[in-house]
């Protein structure tokens, strides 16, 4: 199973956002390690850019477009796009979206792109709340959105943490380099 992710970025952003590309990478190995630790399922990962052009506005990129993509790329790879557009819908109580082997979440930019603090607050989390819709939808977990949904409530409204990594992917109490949802009460 390969789970590739995909940087969206606009060419004339390219070179600035170069540090958050960097960090992307090293995400995606970080969550292949995490998926196989809390889901069991051994993912390859693949990591590279979709550089987009300026468009006249009807032809405005939504999510139309990367599903799009994907579904050129290949269904039976899990495409998971880091997009600079928010979803143009969403169940989901973050600005993520998920379809069968399809995710996508709206990146925000740091204002200062080496702030990699504010890519794990803003960022590596929602990438973790729409990675697991997607890998307990594909292992039959019924009641995988309100189950994450509740645990997302409480970390923004109940003091409950996220849970830190460090660079080494290993759980610290130090400052984090990836912060993701809390697994512990899910029934998997
Ligand atoms: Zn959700």
């Amino acid at each position: 199973m390969i789970l590739h992710f995909i940087f969206v970025i606009k060419e004339e952003e390219r070179q600035k956002r170069q540090p958050e590309y960097e960090y992307v990478k090293k995400m995606a190995q970080f969550f292949k390690v995490w998926i196989k630790e809390k889901f069991g399922k051994d993912f390859e990962i693949q990591c590279d850019e979709l550089i987009t052009k300026p468009r006249r506005l009807f032809e405005k990129l939504d999510t139309h477009t990367l599903l799009r993509d994907h579904d050129q790329r290949g269904k039976d790879i899990y495409h998971f796009y880091l997009s600079h557009f928010r979803p143009l819908w969403t169940d989901c109580t973050c600005e993520g979206y998920y379809a069968e082997n399809f995710g996508m979440v709206y990146w925000k930019p740091p204002p200062d792109p080496h702030d990699t603090l504010y890519l794990a607050e803003k960022n590596c989390t929602t990438v973790s709340h729409e990675l697991s819709h997607e890998i307990l939808r594909s292992m039959g977990y019924k009641k995988h959105k309100d189950d994450i949904h509740e645990i997302w409530t409480k970390h923004f409204y109940d003091q409950l943490h996220f849970e830190q990594y460090g660079e080494d992917f290993k759980p610290t109490e130090e400052k984090p380099m990836f912060l993701t949802l809390d697994t512990s009460t899910l029934k998997i």
